[in-house]
């Protein structure tokens, strides 16, 4: 398990992480998320034991991160650093055998990944030939080339196509459910939902939001109501509780301030005709980032 306690990380005067906790465990996928400058890679570098920490600490099952564990652990940094020389057949030797692997090993794991990334043809490839997203391929595979226990991803998904995504998470679900630990930032909250179960948002460096994301959701008590069909916008607005309606595309989206508003909508709503769909929706994660991140900015 890895876990941080109550870090603190000054740069000169100013506290860039504010007594920061959290705990991955073996198979779970965690988010770390927040606007610019939150704190972000500031604490995956601690975690890499590549900045120190000013108060705290942080284990890996029980140990103190230090080169003695770095084969163990896989880091994708936000600024791509590849050997744009080197082909990516050299490129993964280069990571391996800093990760304590054997050469044949290493030969054989960069073929199956690059398989199951598509793009098998690049094995002997300068990574200067190789368009931004392949480059960033090489780089995740570079990061998971020892298989790690524990996997740092600092914004992976950065500059991907919407079919990249789709394969560097299939990849990142599979590892999971062989038991690594994943951490990963993200400015993008939909792929956060898709597949963190926990998460903590940090501002100034500070947590704002912390825990199980369906436990977020369920503690965050508006909801949205989702219609479609010929409702009067201004009627709608008036009933108690109802916060705001949007027209979206095709549908209505009515946000109330909890699920006792459900009825006094609904009751209306079955008034008015061709109606085709009323739904009440959990708000998603954006919108409740924006709401506490919002909220926090104003204290
Ligand atoms: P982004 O999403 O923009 O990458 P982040 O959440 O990763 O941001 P950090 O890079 O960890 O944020 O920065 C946190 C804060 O610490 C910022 O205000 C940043 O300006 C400051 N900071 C980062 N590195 C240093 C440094 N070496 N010296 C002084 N201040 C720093």
């Amino acid at each position: 398990m890895l876990k941080v306690k109550n870090v603190t990380k000054y740069y000169g005067d100013f506290k860039a992480v504010d007594n920061l906790s959290f705990e991955v465990k073996p198979g779970e996928i965690f988010g770390l998320l927040g606007v610019n400058g939150a704190g972000k890679t500031t604490t995956f570098r601690m975690i890499m034991g590549l900045l120190d920490m000013t108060e705290g600490s942080i284990t890996l099952d029980g140990n103190k991160i230090d080169y003695n564990v770095t084969d163990k652990i896989g880091f994708l940094t936000e600024e791509r650093s590849l050997l744009t020389k080197l082909t990516v057949k050299e490129q993964c030797i280069y990571y391996g055998v800093l990760k304590g692997m054997k050469e044949e090993e290493i030969i054989k794991r960069t073929k199956e990944l690059l398989e199951k990334f598509e793009i098998p043809e690049y094995f002997d490839k300068k990574i200067k030939e190789l368009s931004k997203g392949n480059q960033q391929k090489v780089q995740f595979i570079t990061a998971i080339i020892n298989n790690p226990k524990l996997l740092i991803l600092d914004e992976p998904f950065s500059g991907l196509d919407p079919f990249n995504v789709e394969l560097f998470k299939k990849q990142i679900v599979e590892m999971s459910k062989n038991g690594s630990m994943i951490i990963f930032s993200s400015h993008r909250m939909e792929h956060v939902e898709l597949f963190c179960k926990k998460l903590v948002v940090l501002l100034n460096g500070k947590s704002v939001l912390e825990g199980e994301l369906k436990k977020i959701k369920e503690q965050y008590r508006k909801k949205n109501i989702l219609i479609k069909g010929d409702i009067d916008i201004d009627k709608v607005k008036k009933i108690k509780g109802v916060l705001e309606v949007t027209n979206k595309a095709d549908e209505y989206e009515v946000k109330i301030e909890d699920e006792n508003i459900v009825d006094g909508v609904f009751k209306y709503v079955s008034k008015c005709s061709n109606v085709t769909k009323f739904s009440v929706e959990e708000p998603s994660l954006n919108e409740i980032f924006v709401a506490k991140v919002g909220e926090s900015y104003e204290k």
